[in-house]
């Protein structure tokens, strides 16, 4: 098996492997099954510091996304869409496809939202029921200041979306005055994929039960689970293996005291290095440390790039999609991808990739990172 140091799915630890091989019982029946996802639900909120409810979904953090639109969004309500990058503007789609109508608050794609600027914005047309914001873009790597823009949010009434797949566990959040917050098993919690997680506020929930509508869905619809524990009663058959790991992973990140502090280690350090070397960066500023994202030198093929470090050195990066395809790589040093080891033995294989294919640089990518690394 190669190294995968990709933006997710990102490598899982042998616990939890082992935590889906272990024969369970049958979810729909036995109520072990749902107090041990209500204990990994408890451990989220804990994890989050909330009070706030959360909810595992059986479907990947795109469920999450939808499922978020889909119980909030009734037919004519204005949505304002936060877009700075790929992600942010996908959720246009989910606000149109549940009769919403979308406003799209379109800034650069390379520096974080500027909250002061929205609010700006906001004061002149607060007519919104809810807004999206994705916290780390990942197909270019910014990092949203997600709970101040929804503390100011909530002074004009208005609901937040946050889609944190890709910046929880790597990144520290407080769910504070975010009313649905999406997650994912596969970015930084180095769980396999399939789950998706949110939080839900008394105030997104209050908002679902007044609806005029019914909500457009069964699967997405977020109500469906409101009272599973006093009923014991799961909409669908809850995929029990996946949440046993699942539990596993939340429990390896909730025992690592330092994991905040090597997420931005590692990530620092591999952004001075690819500095040093002479590479650039997409981002200019609000650098998520969960991904970097690397411009691939002019005159070079980004899959080129991708596929000779896969085949010789057995290490699977990044490339990115939509707008950034062929643009740039990506290197995910999150989740259980963010150690020393790993990240050195990728950027070593970027170095040596790179000089084979003509690009001079101007030192080791991987000496620089180590120097830095030790540096901080
Ligand atoms: C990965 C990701 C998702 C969810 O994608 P899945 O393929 O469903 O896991 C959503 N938002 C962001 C920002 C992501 O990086």
């Amino acid at each position: 098996m190669y190294k995968m140091m990709t933006a997710g799915p990102t490598q899982i630890r042998e616990n939890v492997r082992m935590a889906m091989s272990i024969e369970r019982g049958n979810p729909d029946i036995d109520s072990d099954f749902c107090e041990y996802y209500h204990n990994v639900c408890l451990n989220l909120s804990k994890f989050f510091n909330t009070e706030n409810e959360f909810y595992i979904l059986g479907g990947e953090g795109i469920l999450g996304l939808e499922a978020a639109c889909a119980s909030l969004t009734e037919k004519g309500d204005r949505v304002l869409v936060i877009d700075n990058g790929v992600y942010g503007k996908g959720f246009s789609d989910f606000v149109k496809m549940y009769g919403g109508e979308v406003v799209l608050y379109t800034v650069d794609y390379k520096n974080p939202v500027d909250v002061n600027k929205l609010e700006q914005y906001i004061k002149n047309d607060s007519n919104f029921k809810y807004t999206t914001v994705v916290h780390c873009d990942t197909p270019s790597g910014i990092l949203n200041d997600v709970c101040s823009i929804s503390s100011m949010l909530k002074k004009y009434n208005i609901m937040s979306v946050v889609d944190s797949v890709s910046a929880s566990f790597g990144e520290p959040l407080s769910m504070g005055d975010i009313d649905i917050l999406c997650l994912g098993s596969q970015k930084a919690l180095s769980a396999p994929a399939g789950l998706t997680m949110i939080g839900v506020s008394d105030i997104a929930k209050k908002s679902m039960e007044e609806r005029k509508t019914p909500i457009a869905s069964f699967y997405a619809n977020i109500m469906t689970f409101k009272s599973y524990y006093e009923d014991k009663w799961f909409p669908y058959t809850m995929p029990i293996y996946d949440i046993y790991a699942l539990g596993q992973a939340l429990e390896n990140v909730m025992n690592d005291r330092e994991i905040f502090e090597r997420h931005k280690k590692i990530a620092t350090a591999v952004r001075n290095a690819i500095f040093e070397s002479g590479l650039t960066l997409y981002t200019e500023s609000g650098f998520s440390n969960t991904v970097t994202v690397i411009n691939v030198p002019e005159g070079l093929c980004a899959d080129e790039i991708v596929n000779e470090i896969r085949n010789k050195y057995n290490i699977l990066i990044s490339g990115s999609f939509d707008i950034f395809k062929g643009k740039v790589l990506r290197i995910g040093h999150m989740g259980e991808n963010a150690n020393l080891y790993d990240v050195s033995k990728t950027l070593y294989a970027l170095e040596k990739t790179l000089l084979n294919f003509g690009f001079k640089l101007n030192t080791s990518i991987e000496k620089a990172f180590i120097k830095y690394y030790y540096k901080l």
